[in-house]
């Protein structure tokens, strides 16, 4: 899978200490970009209606495995965005907390929903996204990602849930 040697290792970014994966040059390689869209697209489960991406390069993958499966995308935004919500939640984070909002009348109670995003690192940003869509009513069918950082404990915040992830490090 040469499409995910395109992603950049990071060092000291946000912040002193933290090695973090940049996946730019695998989204600017056509090939590449493909590849990465097909294999998420791939892990889907069959019974799933809707995606949901998480902001900001959950969206620009979700969009494209959307279009490539003929589903259609809400999307998980940090608070502010939105004129109108369905839930929010707050979660915490290393330093401090995060909130991620869910846009009105996007998700139907009982739909089939897979979350998209970019890195599972410890699972925080994925585990509140699930949260979020189970009160709307939603059913989790599994979530996806380009890359998961072992270690971290993602996959573990997880438990109820199915993670794919197309590259473990
Ligand atoms: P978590 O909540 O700790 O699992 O962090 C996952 C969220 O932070 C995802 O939305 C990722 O886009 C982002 N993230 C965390 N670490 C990285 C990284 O090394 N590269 C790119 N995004 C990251």
């Amino acid at each position: 899978d040469t499409a995910l040697d395109l992603i950049a290792e990071v060092p000291d970014f946000p912040e002193p200490g933290v090695l973090f994966r940049d996946l730019t040059p695998v989204f600017g390689d056509a090939a590449a970009f493909a590849a990465v869209v097909d294999a998420l697209a791939g892990t889907l489960d069959p019974t799933t209606e809707l995606l949901a991406a998480i902001e900001a390069r959950g969206f620009l993958l979700a969009a494209a495995v959307g279009y490539a499966r003929g589903l259609g995308v809400t999307l998980i935004r940090k608070p502010g965005k939105l004129p109108s919500v369905d839930g929010r939640i707050d979660y915490a984070l290393e330093y401090g907390t995060a909130t991620l909002e869910l846009p009105a009348g996007t998700v139907p109670a009982g739909s089939r929903v897979a979350v998209i995003d970019d890195v599972l690192a410890t699972g925080g940003t994925a585990a509140a996204t699930c949260a979020l869509l189970g009160e709307v009513g939603a059913e989790v069918t599994g979530v996806s990602v380009v890359l998961e950082l072992a270690g971290l404990g993602g996959r573990e915040r997880l438990p109820a849930v199915r993670v794919h992830a197309l590259r473990v490090r």
